[in-house]
């Protein structure tokens, strides 16, 4: 298969048995058989051609920071978006490709005195990633800015989604079930006022620094806001704040994070969700559902 691969996919930057580890937020996670870094749509193409023409899984990460990549990694092909990252000013819209780093695009919209955007001026993760997860903070989500998305079907053919086809939700969206994958998304911003933006942005990120452990490996918020109430509030009333399963620790700062404080691995932190799940269902009877995504082997 690899030589095959060399011959077909030649010119492509591809990774063999990459330790994924080394490029999740959790630092957590086995190896992909194959991780590939597109430069460009053509090269994004004659990829997944290959994959479903030789029968091998394939998926696709952003920046990897709202998963758990399990210890035994992930078989096929892993593919990393972060070249394709063009970001294009049209008037008061931004046309951004998906690998684009979702920080460096608020910080364009903001050089650009559009205002919008300044909700996800913190939000680590690639545009790609914030649109499948419909990535929202403070007053704003995706939602509200996206006009519409370039995706590829699972079967490499490529259509414009407007924002009313995605089924937008909290944290969810209709790429969660469909399996189209983001090229590139259209966003519609307001002309604003450069410093008014800034120090927003400014304020959002101070706030975020106060309240997150943003000094240590973690996945964010590893649970959804359960209506009427806050994951971390519960999970501080069940007692766990600090509690620890092999080097990975439910956050001392904030409740909702997980983070991974000595060498944690997948198995740690998913053993520490469930025994969470667990023990704040027996405290409050609220049923915890996950945001962050958990894929690969055991
Ligand atoms: P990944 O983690 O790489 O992937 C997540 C899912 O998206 C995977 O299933 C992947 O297959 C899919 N995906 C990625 N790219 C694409 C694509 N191009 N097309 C289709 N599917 C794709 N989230 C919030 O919403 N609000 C917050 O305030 C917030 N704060 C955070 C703070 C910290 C410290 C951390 C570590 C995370 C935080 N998150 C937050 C979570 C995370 O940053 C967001 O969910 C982000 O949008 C995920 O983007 P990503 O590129 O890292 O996605």
């Amino acid at each position: 298969m690899l030589e095959e691969m060399k011959m077909a996919l030649s010119g492509i930057d591809i990774r063999v048995d990459e330790p994924l580890k080394n490029y999740t937020y959790t630092k957590v996670g086995g190896p992909a058989d194959y991780l590939a870094f597109p430069k460009n749509r053509f090269e994004l193409v004659r990829l997944i051609t290959f994959a479903n023409s030789h029968d091998l899984p394939w998926m696709v990460l952003g920046n990897a920071s709202n998963l758990i990549v399990r210890d035994g990694g992930i078989r096929g092909i892993v593919i990393m978006f972060d070249r394709l990252n063009t970001i294009t000013i049209n008037g008061y819209t931004m046309e951004v490709e998906a690998g684009a780093n979702l920080k460096e695009t608020t910080k364009v919209a903001r050089d650009h005195s559009l205002t919008g955007f300044e909700f996800a001026a913190g939000i680590p993760g690639s545009v790609g990633g914030a649109v499948f997860m419909n990535a929202g903070a403070y007053w704003g989500e995706i939602a509200h800015v996206l006009v519409s998305a370039q995706v590829m079907g699972r079967d490499g053919k490529i259509k414009t989604l407007d924002a009313k086809d995605m089924a937008f939700g909290y944290r969810q969206s209709a790429l969660q079930s469909s399996g189209d994958i983001v090229i590139s998304a259209k966003f519609a911003l307001k002309p604003g006022d450069y410093t008014a933006i800034k120090n927003e942005m400014d304020r959002l990120n101070h706030l975020r620094s106060l309240k997150q452990p943003l000094e240590y490996p973690s996945c964010g918020s590893v649970f959804k806001r359960p209506v009427g109430h806050f994951a971390g509030q519960l999970i501080t009333e069940a007692g766990l704040k600090g509690y620890r399963i092999g080097g990975v620790e439910v956050s001392k700062k904030h409740a909702g994070f997980m983070i991974n404080v000595d060498q944690g691995s997948a198995k740690d932190y998913e053993n520490l969700i469930a025994h969470v799940i667990d023990t704040v269902k027996k405290h409050s009877g609220i049923t915890l559902e996950r945001e962050v995504r958990i894929i690969g082997k055991e």
